[in-house]
């Protein structure tokens, strides 16, 4: 790449998608918290082979390009390893869609460490000194992703109810090594009712990652808005990221703490989302999915969240940086950060 020395700092990040790296400006409005295909794959590989036909993507592409003509620009797929990340299948999705699709490296557990780790690692049966999880992790974000040339964008773990179990801290020290060798920002499922995001915040601040450069996921599972001001004020985004999503908390309740939030003066760190999904082996069929979960799908916030954001007093200006300016800060101080 020739980019002159005077060049705008701005101009030289790049982010990187599953269609190769594009400039910040070009995230346009974003959706912080996706996934595509999510899965089992242990169980799909056994039970599920419809995953491998070819109207699996044809699907998927349909829905996606359905959310790029609703207005939607990018999506952040967090399928990392223990959701199913297949990446041959996404790379097809992502060469048949208009849609940036930025995809994920790290774990999702919130108990042990992935089996290929339990008896590989530091002071374990075949000790090394250095976790190796950091290693994939970085080679993912460096090198692409099992050969197809993909780059993570982003790095992801996870911390639910049980707490920081010896699996979960291991896995959440080996994303924010990551980070701290690469850049790459970080975003972490969280569980809003047990407070995990503080939890996440001391941890990550010990490893010396920069919370601007992480997102805490699933903060719009609460309606504490203390809560979200404790974890808005160490710099971090804020995940408004289950639309759809109705078992605990609703539409309304969620729309509600984000207006409350923007009221109080908290725009510039909160990103929506739905966490949904175009396949899943969570249901026997997709049909059962969206007969479970009426709301949870890519449209859901363009329908319904908008408009009850305005109607709430939401400007149309906080609107814009929730999904454009947050997202566009989010990767391009972290590209930046990382030269
Ligand atoms: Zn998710």
């Amino acid at each position: 790449m020739n980019v002159p020395d005077s060049a705008p700092k701005a101009q030289q990040a790049r982010i990187e998608t599953a269609r190769g790296p594009i400039t910040p400006g070009a995230l346009g409005r974003v959706l912080i918290h996706e996934h595509v295909f999510l899965m089992d794959m242990e169980y799909t590989f056994n039970y599920r082979p419809d995953f491998f036909e070819d109207k699996t993507v044809t699907n998927a592409v349909a829905r996606l390009d359905e959310l790029k003509a609703s207005g939607i620009d990018t999506i952040v797929d967090l399928t990392v390893l223990g959701l199913g990340r297949h990446m041959p299948t996404l790379a097809k999705a992502a060469a048949l869609t208009e849609l940036n699709i930025i995809v994920s490296t790290g774990a999702y557990t919130f108990d042990a460490a992935p089996a290929p780790f339990q008896f590989y690692g530091p002071g374990l049966l075949k000790h090394v000194d250095k976790e190796p999880m950091v290693a994939d992790f970085v080679r993912d974000i460096v090198e692409g992703i099992a050969g197809t040339g993909i780059k993570a964008g982003m790095l992801k773990c996870a911390i639910d109810a049980p707490g920081l179990t010896p699996g979960v801290e291991r896995v959440m020290r080996a994303v924010a090594r990551a980070n701290r060798e690469t850049g790459t920002p970080v975003t972490v499922h969280t569980a809003p009712l047990q407070e995990t995001g503080l939890i996440v915040q001391r941890v990550l601040t010990e490893e010396g990652v920069n919370l601007e450069h992480v997102v805490i996921g699933h903060c719009g599972d609460t309606s504490d808005v203390d809560y979200l001001m404790r974890i808005a004020d160490r710099g971090s985004i804020l995940g408004m990221d289950r639309f759809g999503v109705e078992f605990a908390i609703t539409m309304e309740q969620r729309v509600q703490a984000i207006a409350a939030m923007v009221e109080r003066g908290y725009a510039g760190q909160l990103a929506l989302s739905h966490d949904c999904c175009a396949w899943s082996d969570f249901f026997p069929d997709v049909a059962d999915y969206h007969a479970a979960m009426p709301n949870h799908n890519y449209l859901h916030i363009h329908n319904d969240v908008i408009p009850a954001l305005l109607e709430a007093g939401v400007s149309q200006a906080d609107l814009d940086r929730m999904f454009i300016d947050n997202p566009r800060m989010l990767f391009e101080s972290a590209a930046l950060a990382a030269h």
